[in-house]
Parts: C-alpha cells; sequence; structure tokens
C-alpha cells in the first residue's frame, strides 16, 4: 500500500514532467531583459512578466546590472547568446544608441535609446519608447499639454526620448532646466526649446508657475528631489515625477507640499513605454489597465 507522501512525491514528478514536456514542445522561452546601473529597484521584471501571462506569450525577463564600460561586451554576448531583446534605462540610454545598427526616427529624434530589439537578420535595432509612454500615461491622468506652461527638470536620456513627443503636444511654453545648464541649452537648441538653469533665476518665463512641472533628474534613485524655486508649482500645476516609488516620490511630495493640485509619479508610464517595447518585441499590444492595478496594489 502506498504511503500519502510516496503518492504525493507521484503527483510531483508527473505535474513536473507534464510541465517538462509542455515547455519542450514549446521550445525553450524567449529571453528579454533590461539593463542598468543601478538595476535592483527595476520593476520591468514584473511587469514584462504581467504582460506575458495576460498574452501567452513563451518568454522571460531578467535584470543585468552592468557598468557602463562594460556595456559593449555584455550586451553583445547577450544578444550572441540568444537574447531578443533589452530595454535599457539609467545610465546607458546614450551608450545604446551607439551601439545599435539602426535607429528608429523616435530615438534619431531623441538621440538616446531605451529598447534594442534583435532583427531577423542579427543586427540590433534601437528604439526609443519614452515619450510615448509619458505621452500615454499624462493623458490617463487626464492632464493635458496642449496650450499649457511645461517645465522639465533635468536634461538627461529621459529628457531627450520625451522632448519630441511634448513639443508635438503644442505647449505654450516649453523650458529644459537642468544643474548643468550648459547641457540644457544644447538640448534646447535641439529640440526647439527654451532653457535655464536648475534652481531659475528671476526671468520673466520662469516667474509663474508653470502647468505641468516635470522632474526628469536622476536624483530620486538616491531618494532625494532637486533644489528647486517653489515657484514653479501653483495651486493649478500638474507635478509629475518620471521616478517612481512606494507609495510617494520626495518630488511628489514636495510638489504637493508646495500645492500642486495634481501631483503623479512614474509608475504609470513605466508601464506604458514598457507596453510600447513588449509590442516591438512581439507584434502584440499588451493591455495595460489590470498592469496599473497590480503594481499599484
Ligand atoms: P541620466 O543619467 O541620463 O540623466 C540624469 C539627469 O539628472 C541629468 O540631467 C543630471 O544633471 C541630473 N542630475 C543628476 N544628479 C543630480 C543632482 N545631484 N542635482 C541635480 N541634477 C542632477 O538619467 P535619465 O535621464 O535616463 O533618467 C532620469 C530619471 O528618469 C531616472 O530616475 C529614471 O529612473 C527616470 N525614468 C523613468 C522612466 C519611467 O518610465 N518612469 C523612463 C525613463 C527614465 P547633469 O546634466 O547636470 O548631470
Amino acid at each position: 500500500m502506498r504511503t500519502a507522501a510516496a503518492a504525493r512525491r507521484c503527483a510531483n514528478i508527473k505535474r513536473m514532467q507534464q510541465k517538462s514536456a509542455a515547455n519542450t514542445s514549446r521550445g525553450a522561452p524567449d529571453r528579454y531583459g533590461v539593463v542598468g546601473h543601478p538595476i535592483a529597484h527595476s520593476r520591468s521584471p514584473m511587469i514584462h512578466g504581467l504582460f506575458a501571462a495576460s498574452t501567452g506569450e513563451h518568454m522571460i525577463y531578467d535584470r543585468y546590472d552592468i557598468l557602463p564600460e562594460n556595456f559593449d561586451r555584455e550586451v553583445r554576448a547577450f544578444f550572441v547568446e540568444g537574447g531578443r531583446g533589452l530595454n535599457v534605462t539609467v545610465p546607458h540610454k546614450e551608450i545604446a544608441m551607439r551601439f545599435a545598427d539602426e535607429l528608429s526616427p523616435r530615438a534619431k529624434l531623441a538621440g538616446a535609446v531605451n529598447t534594442l530589439i534583435k532583427l531577423p537578420d542579427g543586427r540590433i535595432r534601437g528604439d526609443n519608447t519614452d515619450g510615448a509612454g509619458l505621452m500615454t500615461d499624462l493623458q490617463r491622468i487626464g492632464c493635458s499639454i496642449t496650450g499649457k506652461r511645461v517645465i522639465i527638470l533635468g536634461a538627461g536620456g529621459a529628457t531627450r526620448g520625451i522632448l519630441g513627443p511634448l513639443r508635438e503636444a503644442h505647449p505654450a511654453l516649453l523650458i529644459v532646466a537642468n544643474r548643468s545648464a550648459e547641457r540644457a541649452r544644447e538640448l534646447a537648441g535641439e529640440a526647439g526649446c527654451g532653457y535655464a538653469d536648475l534652481a531659475p533665476g528671476v526671468r520673466s518665463d520662469t516667474a509663474e508657475p508653470f502647468d505641468v512641472v516635470i522632474h526628469a533628474t536622476s536624483l530620486g534613485l538616491e531618494g532625494k528631489a532637486p533644489e528647486v524655486a517653489t515657484r514653479i508649482i501653483g495651486a493649478n500645476s500638474v507635478a509629475y515625477d518620471l521616478g517612481y516609488g512606494n507609495p510617494d516620490t520626495p518630488f511628489v511630495r514636495w510638489a504637493r507640499h508646495h500645492g500642486a493640485a495634481q501631483a503623479a509619479h512614474g509608475l504609470g508610464m513605466l508601464v506604458e513605454q514598457a507596453a510600447e517595447s513588449f509590442f516591438l518585441w512581439r507584434g502584440v499590444r499588451p493591455e495595460t489597465g489590470p498592469v496599473h492595478t497590480a503594481l499599484r496594489g
């Protein structure tokens, strides 16, 4: 007579055999991931895991912590070993642009790449889904850009990605403010918008509150917010932090404290830019509503 434990063991072995047969029939899952430094905080594996589960795509998605000096070698190895696509985050977006064999028009416009795609001929295409992700999320929270006064704090890779789509939405004023004012000036020159020092001096166009204040420095990764003049926030301002936190970020708390009408962090943008990358890789557009709910749950 079999014991209960032996019966359980048999059932487990049978389940494992069934699972292994199912995986064998589908082959090994396609490999994707996100590269950055640091990367431990990234929610992208969870988001893409939920997309894969809801669409039935056979894939895995991991985090890769890679130093800038190792980017070329390690990312090339990932693709040579069969990897199909990567998301690229701080501080690699500009290096990734030089790494790619070809660029999408929006990556060229941004001068930064957040998505690498292995093409059927083995070449690597660079794209940028940050701008599309931000615009979809602003729409989701009811924030329109058209005719508004908009300021972006920060002039790194993320700002490069969002500037084009923000401009295309026809704001009344668009200003890039950065710690290194020279970098802001250069970027603003390329994008055809205004620029300022991160702590804007008294200038006619930065002396009154902005309708939309977008935080795009990497300070959030250190649990900090930049020191900027509080007058940029007013009672009608929407503050949007590209960084994200649980439940809030220092910038979101700062904006609320100074009276912003609405303050949101970038988890929504992260989900939307991920959906756009997923579409580029798999040709399937995942539903994002349930993922927004799951991440905030
Ligand atoms: P980069 O490293 O390319 O740029 C960093 C920016 O932060 C630069 O403008 C830099 O200014 C500024 N900065 C860094 N340290 C300081 C400081 N001590 N004081 C003031 N400014 C500082 O980063 P990215 O542009 O790629 O990313 C920026 C942020 O956006 C990150 O937090 C990232 O996680 C987030 N992000 C979120 C996304 C989402 O989907 N939610 C998508 C993309 C990015 P300087 O030029 O003077 O060095």
